[in-house]
């Protein structure tokens, strides 16, 4: 099928290219940082070689965003249909909490803009090749909190673009570097100049133990290099004790008494990060301040597995966005695999008893982020039988993407492990959103990152240990 990849090297080529890449990391902030020895970095596991991707679906992919970007606000327009379709969850707590404080913060509301960087996932589809066009991306999912590895992905394409245009590895092809780094930090200081006053900081929220520091440090230092904003880094329980409301609702930074213009959260997105009262009250105060939220509640819970599922029914996409075209509406929808509830209506029943009957073409989500939660193929059964009958419709099934065969050598600690691999495209967004004009302020595409992990694990956890960071190689105008 492709070209022979990934590229034969002798072995001590192979040594040399290793350590240059290990270097091109440490001198670039592609670490982690190491929680047993802090201030100590761990190489980020990359690829050896970029991994060929379509050429015709990198471009659709980077096309499709501010389609989906504006897709997600007209979502977002609409309160009652998200409050709706997310009361099928109300056996997830987690849901049904964010969900009350927006209700809360809501009434109360006294900051008319919201923000969001987001970042929408696709998987080359190898069944659905769309003829002259070549193969097919499929969305994975699309994520408005938390959206991580903007910044190394910047780093990380130029250190493979750096390498097969000095010909230290036997790459041909064009690869493109992503601008997400530098875009991310332009949309949050739009946010930050929308808000309205220069000496304002920037809050970060994240978690306690964060490993994956430098990709959140490298866009804090663009913010201040480009933009001279000054951002500080707080966990949800910091927080709660750091930060104050004051005059006119401004949400005050206690240490240097500063007003917050922006929360930018890298962190908030899982229940167990909220594992005290204080911690909801802390997301609670943020929520209800004047600080431009990126994302607010809403923006989170329109990511929510069950959203996705919902745009997938047929007329719920014109419903919202009456004013797409066809050919927008055919662009987005070519995206989709199929999606079913579990719950009691028509659909969620065809959705049960596809579980039931055939598992092996699908994955169960939950409405969770960050990786882990998901359960695959023959799991499904057992996992439904488990959790009873009235947790079903907390769930969605989605149907399995198919990936074409691709090898190419990962470097992990230190170790190559050369195999199949599988290669997840996600492209950046940037918004700004004004809720009383229902307008939208901002909207771009920022950059992409493409993750690869070995075939043989459902899912790609970097920090986790599956995955790796990689970049794209366009080989032919296919
Ligand atoms: P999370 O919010 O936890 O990141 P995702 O929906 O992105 O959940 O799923 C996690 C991973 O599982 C993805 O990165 C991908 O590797 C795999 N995965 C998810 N959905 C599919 C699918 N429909 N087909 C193939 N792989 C999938
Ligand atoms: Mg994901």
């Amino acid at each position: 099928m492709l070209l022979k990849f990934p590229p034969s090297v002798p072995d001590n080529q192979k040594r040399d290219l290793t350590s240059q890449i290990l270097d091109w990391c440490l001198t670039n902030g592609v670490v982690f940082e190491n929680s047993d020895k802090p201030g100590n970095g761990l190489n980020v596991p990359v690829t050896l070689f970029p991994t060929p991707f379509s050429r015709h679906g990198y471009k659709n992919a980077i096309e499709l965003q501010v389609l989906y970007n504006s897709l997600y606000h007209a979502v977002f327009k609409h309160p009652e249909f998200v409050i709706e379709q997310l009361s099928q969850l109300k056996e997830d707590e987690f849901t049904m909490k964010l969900l009350s404080i927006y209700e809360n913060c809501s009434k109360r509301r006294t900051q008319n803009l919201t923000g969001g960087v987001f970042r929408s996932d696709y998987i080359v589809d190898k069944s659905r090749n769309s003829g002259e066009e070549g193969r097919q991306i499929k969305q994975v999912e699309f994520n408005t909190v938390s959206v991580s590895f903007g910044a190394l992905s910047s780093k990380v394409t130029e250190l493979h673009k750096f390498l097969a245009e000095t010909a230290k590895t036997s790459v041909h092809g064009e690869v493109p570097v992503s601008k997400s780094l530098r875009d991310i930090a332009k949309g949050l200081a739009t946010m930050h100049s929308a808000y309205g006053c220069q000496q304002a900081i920037l809050l970060f929220v994240t978690q306690p133990n964060e490993t994956n520091v430098m990709d959140q440090r490298l866009l804090e230092y663009e913010l201040y290099r480009e933009y001279g904003i000054i951002s500080v880094r707080a966990t949800l329980e910091q927080i709660h004790r750091k930060t104050t409301i004051g005059e006119q609702n401004r949400l005050i930074f206690i240490p240097t008494g500063a007003e917050i213009s922006v929360v930018y959260y890298r962190a908030g997105y899982a229940p167990h990060e909220y594992a005290t009262a204080a911690d909801w009250t802390a997301r609670e105060r943020l929520e209800g301040s004047h600080a431009i939220q990126c994302p607010s509640i809403m923006t989170q819970l329109i990511g929510t597995k069950k959203i996705q599922q919902v745009l997938t029914k047929p007329g719920v996409i014109e419903q919202l966005q009456p004013n797409l075209t066809n050919t927008e509406i055919e662009l987005i929808r070519k995206t989709f695999v199929g999606l079913w509830p579990l719950d009691e209506t028509d659909l969620g029943k065809e959705g049960q008893k596809l579980a039931m009957q055939s598992p092996e073409k699908f994955v169960l989500k939950p409405q969770r982020e960050g990786g882990g939660n998901n359960i695959y193929k023959k799991d499904i059964v057992k996992h439904l039988e488990n959790i009873g009958h009235e947790n079903w419709s907390s769930y969605v099934l989605m149907e399995l993407i198919d990936p074409p065969k691709i090898s190419n050598t990962i470097l992990r600690n230190g170790d190559l492990v050369t195999g199949r691999v599988v290669s997840e495209l996600g492209v950046f967004g940037t918004v700004l959103w004004d809720i009383e004009a229902n307008k939208e302020l901002m909207n771009n595409q920022a950059g992409f990152l493409l993750r690869t992990k070995t075939q043989k694990s459902n899912e790609g956890g970097i920090a986790a240990g599956f995955g790796c960071l990689d970049a794209v190689l366009l080989l032919s105008s296919r």
